[in-house]
């Protein structure tokens, strides 16, 4: 049996699937691999430039440096592998997509049950009030010198909704913890599986299909491992589950 007739047979049946994406499902889309060792990150930003260290206590320098991703992420497109889990989906093959990035990239393909466990780059926050901002507002004002933008409602600091260096994990992940406690499958499209702690979710299901270009700490417990660019897998396998 080839691999996608295997994978395409967990996925069929599966009590309760989920997905974990990570960067490389976005690489496609022109969005470089921020936290990879080949990535963008840690070629031109250093590591503490993303910190809510440095957010807190230079941010002069938070927004000079670490700043620049989000403003990367602006003015992309999802890619087919996107547009292929978004469907599998909608056809319930698979449940939440936890996922790892910032781009919102599920939600334009269609996507509507998504984890973002290391926030979101669209939005800015209160950290006093929690009152929320669009990106682009939040970014004039930055533009415009305004170093910490403050909230218009209770004059608290406002910040990047992005999970940086230091922080807490957001309400997302321990939803992501409990979505996969119910799973039996998990896909993993597109993350080495090396940063803590998203990386323990694949430990917890039974089955495990993982598509991601290189090796995995996971790939002795995978059913199936496809090494290569997730678009044209996925995009197989969502045509395969739908005959
Ligand atoms: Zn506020």
């Amino acid at each position: 049996m080839d691999k996608l007739a295997r994978a395409t047979e967990i996925l069929k049946n599966a009590k309760y699937a989920v997905c974990l994406t990570g960067a490389g499902i976005s690489t496609e889309s022109g969005i470089p691999d921020f936290r990879s060792d080949r990535g963008y990150y840690t070629n031109f930003i250093p590591e503490d430039a993303l910190s809510v260290g440095v957010l807190e206590s230079n941010p002069q320098r938070f927004y000079k440096e670490g700043y620049t991703i989000l403003k990367d992420l602006e003015g992309k497109e999802p890619n087919p592998g996107h547009v292929a889990l978004a469907k599998m989906q909608e056809k319930g093959v698979i449940h939440e997509i936890i996922t790892q990035n910032i781009d919102d990239l599920h939600q334009a393909a269609g996507a509507k049950q998504v984890l973002q466990v290391h926030g979101d780059a669209s939005t800015a926050r209160c950290e006093r009030c929690n009152y929320r901002e669009d990106f682009k507002a939040f970014d004039e004002r930055v533009q415009s010198g305004e170093i910490p933008p403050k909230c218009p409602k209770c004059g608290g600091v406002m910040r990047t909704n992005v999970v940086l260096f230091g922080d807490a994990m957001p309400q997302a992940f321990d939803d992501a913890v409990r979505a996969t406690e119910k799973a039996d499958t998990m896909i993993v499209v597109g993350s080495s599986l090396k940063v803590m702690p998203v990386a323990y979710l694949p430990r917890m299901v039974e089955h495990l299909i993982i598509i991601n270009k290189g090796t995995t700490p996971y790939d002795h417990n995978a059913d199936v491992i496809f090494d290569g660019e997730a678009s044209p897998i996925l995009t197989e396998l969502e045509k395969r589950l739908s005959e």
